[in-house]
């Protein structure tokens, strides 16, 4: 399993804050044990001792002299859902050689708490001092009321003060390789970001699955999806060009981080690199 890769120019390492289960209950809702046991049996490493084997992910991207982090994990913790467990993803950039002073755009795929978990320090100041930080506007504006109240959206409404933050709607660009896609439904503002360098394709997808058996069952939503139709017409849209491209898919909650979408006797499958 490779934590870095090169798409044409573009460094792409794969980052972990903390991995963690979820209840199959909220991944698959609705599915009978006999549609879901085909996919576990295919995909082991996504399966836990007590459910989904899924992690808080990150990517580093180093294009045209620039530093791009996409998303930034659950945080430091004690993070009560999980048992006050602590995320790691400052130690985890400095293992793998970025340094947290280099991020220049800290790029976030959507508003939701295990994604923007390392914007801000205890003192609420950015942890990635020398970065803009990308809101998809989308999301600023849903979560509104919730940024004010909620603890882990504290991650996002100090960069506002502190004029750190540029929000983003539509195809935007963060580099000549470098551009946001996006990809709503899981959130209203949901934004994937794709490479595009040499010749070679990859996307960072967020929250676009949660397990790779909705790369064929593009139809099944987690609990989390805030709008299943749209969540599955994005999802549709993602894979197919994922799979026509034959780019390099990086999902923010696979345990593998880095995969094609390939054919196999006429179903879509998810192959981790
Ligand atoms: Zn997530």
């Amino acid at each position: 399993m490779p934590t870095k890769i090169t798409i044409g120019s573009v460094e792409v390492v794969a980052l972990v804050d903390l991995p963690f289960e979820l209840p199959w209950s909220m991944i698959f809702p609705g599915r009978e044990a006999s549609e879901i046991e085909p996919y576990q049996k295919m995909y082991p490493f996504a399966n836990g001792k007590n459910g989904l084997q899924t992690q808080a992910g990150a990517y580093a991207l180093r294009s045209q002299g620039k530093t791009v982090l996409v998303d930034s994990g659950l945080g430091p913790g004690p993070i009560a859902f999980l048992g006050g467990a602590r995320g790691r993803l400052l130690d985890d950039m400095r293992d793998k050689g970025v340094d947290p002073d280099s991020v220049d755009i800290v790029a976030i795929t959507h508003l939701h708490g295990d994604h923007v978990g390392w914007n801000l320090d205890g003192e609420r100041k950015p942890n990635f001092p020398n970065a803009r930080y990308l809101i998809p506007q989308g999301d600023w504006e849903y979560f509104n009321t919730m940024l004010e109240t909620n603890a882990q959206m504290g991650q996002v409404m100090p960069l506002n003060d502190l004029g750190k933050m540029n929000l983003i709607s539509g195809e935007t660009e963060l580099t000549a390789d470098v551009r946001a896609m996006p990809t709503p439904g899981h959130t209203p503002g949901h934004t994937s970001y794709l490479i595009a360098s040499g010749g070679e394709k990859a996307l960072i997808t967020g929250d676009v699955a949660h397990h790779p058996a909705q790369v064929n069952e593009t139809t099944w939503c987690p609990v989390f999806d805030e709008d299943s139709s749209e969540s599955s017409a994005s999802r549709k849209r993602v894979v197919e060009m994922l799979e026509s491209d034959r780019a390099i898919a990086a999902f923010c909650h696979f345990p593998e981080p880095f995969g094609k979408i390939v054919r196999i006797e006429g179903k879509r499958v998810f192959q981790a690199l």
